[in-house]
């Protein structure tokens, strides 16, 4: 049992397998600059999308950072963030990563994205998406660190939602991440978009929560903290 769970464990993507919309399309360029969610610094270019990663890695480090300060504990940052393009082209274990999704793994104790995918989201939804999507990744670090193995993949996944959710509410809060208006509506967008196919049932290996589910689990972090995610 315990190295059944190791194995579930060492691979946590941000999306069930197959509940992702198809590969973004390349935005309609039309929709894409009338978009409120394209405000004065855009979401348009791999340069604004690749510094989005940057400073989302680098709040979410100065975040934890701060978490563990208060508890006296020494924290150790995720130790690579990067992208990548071909299904399988990274491997966690002995799995490759597939396309149009996002992991962390345990096993190398990194994060890693497809990047095509991830651009096209950040396109379609805007920014804040990607604040997210780095947010529930490095949280799932933070349960390794922590040693949090729950029973179900759903209860695992809720909970990064959860603490990123207090990431980006907490970081708001203290002024380290400014959000702009219509962030909160790309956030719910971009949860919405990763939830699971209503098919899904709760208990299944690849469960992550309903999009539904997905929501409310970030939006008690994001109003309530820490305290609300069961750490
Ligand atoms: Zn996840």
């Amino acid at each position: 049992m315990r190295a059944r769970l190791a194995a579930v464990l060492t691979l946590l993507l941000i999306a069930g397998c197959g509940a992702l919309p198809p590969p973004a399309e390349p935005a309609d360029p039309t929709t894409a600059v009338t978009d409120s969610s394209s405000g004065p610094e855009g979401t348009d270019t791999p340069e604004e999308f690749a510094a989005d990663i940057k400073s989302a890695q680098t709040v979410a480090e100065r975040y934890w950072q701060k978490v563990f300060d208060q508890q006296g504990k020494r924290f150790q940052p995720v130790s690579e963030v990067f992208p990548y393009e071909r299904d399988g082209e990274v491997k966690c274990g002995r799995d490759g990563l597939p396309r149009n999704n996002a992991a962390y793994c345990s096993a190398g104790d990194f994060i890693a994205y497809d990047v095509n995918w991830a651009f096209g989201v950040f396109q379609q939804i805007g920014d804040a998406f990607i604040y997210y999507l780095l947010g529930h990744e490095y949280a799932h670090g933070i349960q390794a660190r922590l040693g949090i193995q729950k029973e179900f993949t759903i209860q695992q996944e809720l909970q990064a939602d959860c603490m990123a959710g207090a990431f980006i509410g907490d970081s708001a809060r203290s002024r380290d991440l400014s959000l702009d208006k219509g962030d909160t509506d790309e956030l719910a967008r971009g949860l919405e978009s990763v939830g699971d196919d209503p098919g899904q049932p709760w208990f299944a290996e690849g469960a992550h929560g309903t999009a539904d589910q997905r929501i409310n689990a970030f939006a008690n972090g994001y109003q309530d903290s820490l305290q609300a995610c069961d750490l």
